[in-house]
């Protein structure tokens, strides 16, 4: 398939979660006893953000693949399964699961799980292995149900270059699909190798590319009840952008502090954002797919 350009369907963007997060820090007591725990989930759904966008510099040559981003779909009523980047060729479909896992990792065989350790200090994690196993099963029954029959894969991609991964000689699943991102490229000709048989046509495969956008559900957590976090406790009114209080109030055609006498046209732009945005941060309506 020479000469195929390289087509992103669907690129990454801040989700509307990160961005509800920031929206409700804004707007939450400086002492609120669930404030740290929110900054602490913000700091790392934006590592994972940044993990993500790592990746993308080593998948940019690989020309004959279409590549989907932060895809959701659902199988069946409620249940979803979700792929941080999807690689369609003709002979075969790549799910890259990210990771920014920094320190020393280890993929444990006897108990599937993943040992992170840092400054001496050892933490557990699910182990991305049998996460991305149930994807690949949650896509393939997918691609079943749309009549499609195509070879699905998986890696689990290591953003950060300075993390050291270990396992043990005989995890035979982690030696194969663990990787540091640089290794992208020469594991997909290993893989290649593997699939040389062509499954869809470049018809097809456009056809399959644009219904798996098309079916791309995205997860619209309220993140007032996601952190059982009354509306009642978030400060409501417009923040005054020099003194961070929420001390706004209209005056000849703008906006004026009553705390600090400071003066903006626009003041009441993020308050607008926090509660009507398209996104509705603090109040996003619950859609159905
Ligand atoms: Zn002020």
């Amino acid at each position: 398939m020479k000469g195929m350009m390289h087509v992103i369907l669907k690129e990454r963007k801040t989700s509307d979660f990160i961005l509800s997060m920031d929206a409700l820090l804004r707007r939450l007591l400086g002492a609120h006893p669930k404030r740290v725990m929110i900054e602490n989930d913000l700091a790392k759904r934006k590592a994972g953000d940044r993990g993500e966008e790592a990746v993308d510099y080593f998948l940019k040559d690989l020309t004959e693949f279409t590549v989907i981003h932060d895809l959701r779909l659902a199988n069946g009523n409620d249940s979803f399964f979700q792929m941080d980047t999807l690689l369609l060729s003709s002979s075969f479909i790549l799910i890259l699961e990210i990771k920014n896992i920094s320190g020393t990792i280890y993929f444990d065989p006897a108990f599937n799980q993943l040992i992170q350790t840092k400054q001496e200090n050892e933490r557990g994690f699910l182990d991305p292995l049998i996460q991305a196993r149930r994807q690949q099963r949650e896509l393939a029954k997918w691609l079943y149900d749309v009549k499609i029959s195509i070879p699905v894969e998986y890696l689990i991609v290591i953003s950060n270059p300075s993390t050291v991964i270990k396992t043990s000689s005989y995890h035979k699943n982690a030696l194969d699909r663990v990787l540091h991102a640089s290794q992208i490229p020469e594991r997909i000709e290993r893989m290649k190798v593997k699939y040389t048989q062509e499954v869809l046509s470049a018809k097809e495969l456009r056809k399959l590319s644009r219904i798996l956008v098309k079916k791309h559900c995205p997860a619209n957590y309220n993140v007032l009840s996601y952190y059982g976090i009354q509306e009642k406790e978030v400060i409501t009114g417009i923040q005054c952008p020099s003194c961070s209080r929420f001390s706004m109030k209209r005056a000849r055609g703008t906006w004026k502090c009553l705390a600090c006498s400071s003066v903006d046209k626009t003041a009441h732009v993020k308050a607008l954002q926090d509660y009507f945005s398209p996104t509705y941060p603090l109040k996003i309506l619950l859609k159905s797919c």
